[in-house]
């Protein structure tokens, strides 16, 4: 047996981030928040999460998660999310 190649580089080695990997804790009532919407600002995907309960008002505690687009996995991957409309509380 002669030596071998060393594997290739999986291409996850990539700059990517999928949000589905992150969770958003809210540092007040420090439970897991809810992702609600989705926005395109230009270079950047904005992610809003809210908690969803009678602790916190959400628009003290809401969380704007910004991504830049290029490393954006979910929102690439799911087609559903384009435009974001779904999200956005309008059936
Ligand atoms: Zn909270």
């Amino acid at each position: 047996m002669s030596d071998s190649p060393p594997p290739p580089e999986e291409p996850t080695s990539l700059e990517t981030l999928n949000i589905r990997n992150l969770s958003i804790k809210c540092g007040q009532c420090e439970t897991y928040q809810t992702l609600l919407r989705f926005e395109r600002h230009g270079e950047w995907n904005v992610y809003t999460y809210e908690c969803e309960n009678e602790t916190c008002a959400p628009e003290v505690t809401r969380t704007l998660l910004e991504v830049p687009a290029e490393l954006d996995v979910f929102a690439r991957r799911d087609p559903q999310w384009r435009g974001g409309q779904r999200w956005g509380g309008a059936e």
